[in-house]
């Protein structure tokens, strides 16, 4: 984040000085209190100082990259899945490829009759089926997916840095987002490379 320079001047003060409290701080700086407020709000929150009562700010000593992590660390998938879209085992490629266009997704999860998790279908899978002669409503999607237990897939309570590296090492788009029953896994939602990248510009934003 971009720190203005008054905020550089508190932190520079800060990290000499500290423990200090914001009074004393304000009269090196030749301000009042209440003008300072808001700064050392804004450096608190983002980790570079913190407060303790009656003892007054201090510096933590975490450099930007360090506060990045930790800020990193705390995003979990649930918070940036999308909503999945599945389809049945025995749909046709046909039916999926319409069911990919009026959905606007880029993979599709399919699921067999007990709603369980059997296989995914990408963009790619989709349009090599289409490639060959064959007449694309009378081949069921199980015939192309990639099949469990193939299948990479993340929990809601999982990390959003740990699922993204799943997307680089298996070099693929999604992951089904799952709950696990019985029976095998639910999913209960779907996590993109578009949800890592909203995530990404949304680091910067919460920065004040
Ligand atoms: P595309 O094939 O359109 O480039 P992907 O890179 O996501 O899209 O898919 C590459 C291959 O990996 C496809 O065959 C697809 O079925 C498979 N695949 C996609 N997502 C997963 C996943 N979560 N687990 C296992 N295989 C997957």
């Amino acid at each position: 984040m971009d720190l203005t320079s008054r905020q550089e001047k508190i932190i520079e003060i800060v990290k000499e000085n500290g423990p200090i409290t914001g009074e004393s701080i304000a009269e090196k700086l030749d301000l009042t209190r209440a003008t300072l407020r808001p700064d050392l709000a804004i450096l608190t929150m983002a980790g570079f100082l913190d407060a303790r009562p009656r003892v007054g700010y201090f510096f933590t000593g975490k450099t930007g990259t360090e506060l990045l992590t930790e800020a990193l660390k705390k995003m979990n998938v649930k918070e940036y899945q999308s909503i999945p879209i599945v389809v049945d085992e025995n749909v046709s490629v046909y039916d999926a490829i319409c069911t990919m266009f009026l959905e606007d997704v880029g993979t599709l999860f399919v699921v067999n009759q007990n709603s369980i998790l059997v296989g995914v279908l990408s963009r790619k899978d989709l349009l090599r089926a289409s490639m060959g002669k064959q007449d694309l409503t009378d081949i069921p999607v199980h015939i192309i997916m990639t099949r469990m237990p193939n299948i990479t897939i993340c929990m809601k309570d999982e990390l959003l840095i740990e699922a993204a590296q799943k997307l680089i090492d298996k070099q693929i788009d999604a992951l089904p987002v799952v709950i696990e029953t019985e029976i095998g896994f639910e999913v209960v939602g779907r996590l993109t490379k578009t949800n890592i990248t909203k995530a990404f510009v949304e680091l910067t934003r919460d920065q004040i």
